[in-house]
């Protein structure tokens, strides 16, 4: 198995003063790196009936889409707001000042359909929740969420109770 964890970088003070933002790019950009993450974040969800994989963006569309393709699945792509042309249902959550929401097309997917939610980082919940909202609003039966990162220490799965999350490396 590959170090993923050696091919993620620490950037302190990154968008902000006080956070430390975890930079995948390097491990995108390794060939082999990136097959065993993709490899990795599907195999829980190998024969589980996965129709949709919705990823959020927009790191996450890295990561959703060859899930996708790996799973036999369609990708779903969730945005920020205004970003998607046609009609749209929302769901907001907080930011540390105010709020922001996300959005998919009111009909990204049919009635039932079962869907894996991914992203690149878990850390506080708050973005994860909310398209777990959006998702099960648009009609999607969520089958679980993969994350390549989780921040352990702010205790995002707890906004995502009963819910099966799979994370590859914890911090
Ligand atoms: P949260 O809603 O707090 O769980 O934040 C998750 C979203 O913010 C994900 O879409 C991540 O891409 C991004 N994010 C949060 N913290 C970090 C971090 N330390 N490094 C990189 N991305 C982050």
């Amino acid at each position: 198995m590959i170090d993923l964890k050696s091919r993620i970088l620490d950037v302190p003070d990154f968008p902000k003063k006080g956070i430390v933002f975890k930079d995948i790019t390097p491990l995108l950009a390794d060939a082999k790196g990136f097959a065993e993450t993709i490899d990795r974040l599907a195999e829980p969800f190998v024969g589980r009936g996965v129709q949709i994989v919705a990823g959020i963006e927009s790191r996450g569309f890295l990561l959703a889409t060859p899930i996708a393709y790996r799973l036999g699945a369609g990708v779903v792509p969730i945005r920020k707001k205004g970003k998607l042309p046609r009609a749209v249902k929302s769901a907001s959550y907080a930011l540390e000042y105010g709020t922001d929401s996300i959005e998919a097309h009111a009909d990204a997917f049919s009635q039932g359909a079962k869907v894996l939610l991914v992203d690149d980082v878990l850390a506080t919940g708050g973005t994860a929740a909310a398209a777990v909202k959006l998702i099960e609003d648009v009609g999607g039966e969520l089958v679980g969420a993969a994350f390549l990162i989780e921040l352990g220490f702010l205790n995002g799965r707890k906004k995502l109770p009963g819910r099966r999350i799979e994370s590859l490396v914890t911090y």
